[in-house]
């Protein structure tokens, strides 16, 4: 999906140029003309990006900056018209990831803007957990077998997901139905015993593998074939 940039400028024509170069980038572009509509917009969330000019009508691009930094730390690159030394540092300490002094080549503004776009904090990878050739992608629900998917009810899948996370420790039935069932569980702690049958059945004898091992007298244990 492209990058989503926030342009906040006055200067129209300015802004209209910078936009159709960085549409033909293949940005997405969305433009403010004064710093209070720049604020609202930034502070949305929707951008990968935000360029701010110092000099807005409304509300200034360094105030801006200041009150969007409460709140989010989306890189923002500083438009400036001034090359002063203490424009730069006023910017900095207050969270410009960068500067650009107009007027500027659009190449330059580029450059800036892909390094800005790389420092940015890797997306949270999706958890997964794993044993050998199973996979679990715990917030899409889904879990893999040789890159086979298996479908699993969600008791199935809340008990293999605690296996899972105590990878290769032994849990006892009564840790695994707290864990899993909850602490006001009345039923049987065979209810263990049962569902470890229904994994056992959907992943080690379907795919050939032995991961779900019983311990004897004591309980059960994930961990790869040995
Ligand atoms: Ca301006």
């Amino acid at each position: 999906m492209a990058e989503k940039i926030l342009l906040v400028e006055d200067e129209e024509k300015l802004a209209r140029m910078v936009e159709l170069e960085l549409r033909y980038e293949g940005y997405e572009v969305e433009k403010a003309f004064d710093g209070r509509t720049g604020l609202e917009r930034a502070l949305s969330g929707e951008h990968d990006l935000i360029l701010l000019d110092i000099m807005l009508p409304a509300l200034s691009g360094m105030e801006v900056l200041r009150r969007l930094r409460r709140e989010s730390q989306v890189p923002v690159i500083m438009l400036t018209a001034r090359d002063t030394v203490v424009d730069k540092v006023s910017g900095l300490d207050s969270g410009a990831d960068d500067y650009i002094t107009k007027p500027f080549a659009i190449e330059e503004l580029l450059a800036r803007i892909r390094a800005a776009l790389r420092k940015r904090p890797a997306a949270q990878e999706a958890p997964r957990l794993t044993c050998g050739p199973l996979v679990m992608d715990v917030e899409r629900h889904e879990v893999t077998v040789k890159g086979t998917e298996v479908e699993l009810t969600r008791r199935e899948f809340d008990l293999l997901r605690c296996l899972l996370e105590h990878k290769e420790k032994v849990l006892t039935r009564e840790a695994l139905l707290d864990h899993v069932w909850g602490f006001d569980f009345a039923g049987e702690t065979n209810a263990v015993d049962v569902y470890i049958r229904f994994l056992r059945s959907k992943i080690d004898e379907k795919f050939g593998v032995k991961i779900i091992h019983t311990v004897r007298g004591v309980g059960y244990v994930i961990r790869e074939e040995d």
